[in-house]
């Protein structure tokens, strides 16, 4: 009952912590590190230091397999072998599988060592028991300026936290390093002026006659003075300011341009693939915008796809279901992006209408151990009339099993890397030969 009463409670209780809580429960009872108030307590004097948040994965399937009991005693050796770290951490147990760890005036460059401990404390727990496996998602904050706060602290973590997840299991974030501080609305409109922001392409081909069945367009921004700088961080920022929406519209609009120029120009014509931000699901006119996009430039709704990952967000967005349902009526296409990374719901493929699901890098590496798990989760999705898509395929084995499993397009470097529009161009009229 007391577990349930803390988890219903969490987020009310970052807000109202004053008093030290003083019974027995200020002790996590089975590791013996602070509970959560007792920790949030204890940090509020503090200044100058780092956050660190770690979210373990896996504890539900070793609770359901051998028992609650037993997932207690590794998270207990989980969090001895955290103590071990030094003795200048704080470390909580925040919640049942996550854990919270202050440490006052550390190096940045300290900031990662210590992480990678924390990720070899898992390793090691799951290399000492060969039956289970643990991944983990690590975050943290630091503050420089003493302007320290729990709260703000645990409200940053909460977007870094997805951020991870979004990359998939045993992935890190340090907030401070999100995005560099020339990252802003200014610099971006200014990129897009200058064409240092661009449109890559990369090549989606029918695994049945290798032929190029679409494109799927990356954002690309070559700054004169930082170099390249990678989309997630772009897209990043974006999502988190709410410059998305504006910065998404742009993509598609310059993605429907550029394609339709292509396609003017062939017989058999490709399709486009354009990556779709969550935030810009939520917002309302954004239906909208594809509809004027797609009248002002003429381009063949059935020809366009909307790239959506699939995260745990999304199942939050309300109306989810109507806005794919929506969107299909238009004629454009729905594609379940990163699929079997972090988040899978086998809801999207069953209850929901959608034409497309990429495999994620990750399950392709996989036919390496297991190509019948693949095969029959390819058949599974083929059961719903669901093309499957396998993203990141690099090597020729990958290639060559997922044609024998029945895979329907690949994309990857083995294929083609992303490539500019010129080359595009060069590669589409070669392949139409
Ligand atoms: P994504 O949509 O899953 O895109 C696939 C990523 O994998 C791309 O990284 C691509 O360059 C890379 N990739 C393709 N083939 C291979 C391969 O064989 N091996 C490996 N290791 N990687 C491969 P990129 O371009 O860095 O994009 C990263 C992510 O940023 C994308 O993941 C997508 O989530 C986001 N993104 C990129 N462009 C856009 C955009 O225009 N709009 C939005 N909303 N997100 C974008
Ligand atoms: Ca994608
Ligand atoms: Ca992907």
């Amino acid at each position: 009952m007391k577990q349930k009463f803390y988890k219903s409670n969490r987020i009310k209780k970052y807000n109202i912590i004053k008093e030290l809580d003083t019974n027995i429960n200020s002790k996590d009872k089975i590791t013996g590190l602070y509970n959560i108030n007792n920790f949030f307590y204890c940090l509020k004097d503090k200044k100058n230091g780092t956050f660190i948040k770690v979210k373990l994965i896996g504890f539900n399937f070793i609770n359901l397999t051998y028992g609650v009991k037993y997932g207690d005693e590794i998270i207990k050796q989980i969090s001895n072998q955290l103590k071990e770290i030094g003795n200048n951490l704080m470390i909580s147990r925040l919640s049942g599988t996550r854990f919270g760890i202050y440490i006052e005036n550390i190096e940045s460059e300290d900031i990662k060592q210590l992480i990678d401990k924390i990720f070899e404390v898992i390793i090691n727990i799951n290399n000492s028991i060969d039956k289970i496996n643990i991944y983990s998602n690590i975050v943290s904050i630091t503050y420089k300026n003493n302007d320290f706060n729990t709260e703000d602290a645990i409200n940053k973590l909460k977007q870094s936290t997805l951020n991870t997840i979004k990359k998939g299991f045993n992935k890190y974030e340090l907030y401070n390093d999100r995005y560099e501080s020339y990252i802003d609305v200014d610099s971006i409109e200014r990129a897009i002026k200058k064409d240092e922001i661009v449109l890559y392409y990369q090549p989606k081909i029918d695994i049945k006659n290798g032929k190029i069945k679409g494109v799927e367009a990356l954002i690309r921004w070559f700054n004169k003075d930082y170099g390249y700088i990678e989309p997630d961080k772009l897209i990043g920022f974006a999502e988190d300011s709410g410059y998305i929406n504006v910065l998404g519209k742009w993509i598609l609009k310059k993605a429907c341009r550029e394609i339709k120029e292509i396609n003017n120009n062939l017989e058999e014509k490709i399709e486009l693939s354009v990556n779709i931000s969550q935030y810009q699901l939520q917002d309302k006119y954004f239906l909208k915008y594809i509809k004027d996009i797609i009248r002002e430039i003429k381009f063949e709704e059935q020809l366009l796809k909307l790239e959506v990952t699939e995260n745990e967000k999304m199942e939050s967005i309300e109306k989810i279901h109507d806005i794919f349902e929506e969107i299909k009526s238009m004629g454009i296409k729905i594609s379940i992006d990163d699929f079997g990374k972090g988040y899978n719901s086998i809801d999207y493929i069953k209850n929901y209408n959608i034409d497309e699901i990429k495999l994620d890098k990750s399950l392709i590496q996989y036919i390496n151990h297991n190509p019948l798990f693949i095969k029959n989760l390819v058949n599974m999705i083929h059961t719903t009339n669901t093309c499957v898509v396998a993203e990141g395929v690099e090597e020729e084995f990958e290639y060559k099993t997922l044609q024998k499993i029945g895979c329907d397009l690949v994309q990857g470097y083995y294929c083609y890397k992303p490539m500019e529009l010129n080359k595009l161009l060069e590669v589409v009229k070669e392949d139409a030969i």
